[in-house]
């Protein structure tokens, strides 16, 4: 038997691709190998049920994490038992939109078991640039499908006028054995009698009207750390939505952070950047100038004489922290720009006109001036 293949190569995918590269890469693989459209042709199904299989693992979080330890040798067999993975059926369709998602989510047992989770919430959220660098103390409204008040999630507010659903043991979901052209699959589906919800109720809340959920606005308190970034995902445990199946656990709610721009800085990380720019005075003579800064304490720019557009002043220490767990900070670096007055008056003209010839005798001739300049841009 030929010696199986790393599935990050099967997906045609780095050992870091984040999950979303991972299943872009799935999907359309998936798609170019689908039996749809390859009918017949036994090379494509079999690289469709491979790429199947490297999916399945590497969508998973926990199975990856495993997989990247041990590769395919991993303790205690394969973990899609002894018969090893048979292939799932995926609809063309569904690799167009997400409708394959719930299918992988589904192989391997998990803390949850059988029952279906609530569905994960995804809010954004933004945040004054201080909250970057001294974290920030929030809280935000949402408004999500929550187990109903008048119920308690059960479906009816009367004694017996809800109950477990005996085709699903109250699971909500039942699995099913079915072939597939060559797999054999089994797929887990919703309960019929109970829609999946594995309760019948006969007796409906009138909050409800029996399903057990109901939206309501809620408000949630949670801490931005100092040095979050723009598309920073916060994870809420079990703040999402209320499962549809009974005592099914909740979903997560994720707050991606966005971190409103700063009027000077832009940034790099914990990095800053900004321009300053001065008279021609300041430049030539040198000067200090002092602003106001992220961490309350003035910001000492440190002009030297002779300074030129372009060059660059490093403060080091006092750019943004790392993250909360090391403090240390980044680095602020200031280019110096030349602010010519716009309109000087005919007095301030006067003056610098009576300047120039000493000015230009100061410096080196016009086409020194210029190879100088090109040496220092090329870096030389
Ligand atoms: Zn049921
Ligand atoms: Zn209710």
């Amino acid at each position: 038997m030929a010696s199986k293949r790393d599935y990050y190569d099967i997906l045609e995918v780095n050992k870091d691709a984040t999950e979303d590269q991972i299943k872009q890469s799935f999907r359309s693989l998936a798609r170019k190998y689908h039996p749809d459209k390859n009918p017949n042709d036994a090379e494509a199904e079999s690289n469709f049920k491979e790429i199947q299989e490297a999916y399945a693992i590497l969508s998973n979080p926990e199975e990856r994490r495993k997989y990247d330890v041990f590769g395919h040798e991993r303790p205690g067999g394969s973990p899609f038992g002894s018969r090893g993975f048979q292939g799932v059926d995926i609809n063309f369709d569904d690799l167009f939109g997400g409708g394959f998602e719930s299918i992988f989510s589904q192989f391997f047992g998990s803390q949850q078991g059988d029952r279906s989770r609530g569905s994960d919430l995804l809010v954004r959220h933004s945040v004054p640039f201080q909250a970057a660098m001294d974290g920030l103390e929030d809280e935000l409204e949402i408004e999500a499908l929550k187990d109903c008040d008048g119920c308690n999630g059960l479906g009816s507010s009367k004694d017996g006028g809800s109950r477990p659903c005996p085709s699903c043991e109250g699971r909500g979901r039942i699995d099913e054995i079915s072939m597939i052209g060559p797999f054999r699959q089994r797929v887990r589906k919703d309960c019929a009698p109970c829609r999946g919800s594995g309760r019948l109720v006969s007796d409906p809340c009138n909050d409800c009207g029996g399903n057990g959920r109901a939206p309501q606005s809620i408000r949630v308190k949670f801490f931005v750390t100092p040095g979050i970034a723009s598309g920073n995902r916060l994870r809420m445990r079990n703040q999402g939505e209320a499962s549809s199946s009974l005592n099914g656990p909740p979903g997560d709610l994720y707050i991606e952070i966005e971190v409103e721009p700063h009027p000077w800085f832009e940034r790099d990380g914990s990095d800053l950047l900004m321009a300053l720019p001065l008279s021609f005075a300041d430049l030539t003579l040198g000067t200090t100038v002092e602003i106001p800064h992220i961490d309350s304490e003035t910001l000492l720019i440190k002009v030297p004489p002779s300074s030129n557009p372009g060059e660059t002043i490093l403060i080091s220490g006092r750019g943004l922290p790392r993250n909360h767990l090391r403090p240390n900070r980044g680095s602020v670096t200031v280019v110096l720009r030349l602010q010519s007055p716009k309109k000087p008056s005919r007095k301030l003209k006067k003056k610098i006109d009576e300047i120039r010839a000493e000015l230009e005798d100061s410096i080196p001739p016009i086409e020194d001036r210029i190879k100088d300049e090109a040496r220092l841009r090329r870096g030389r």
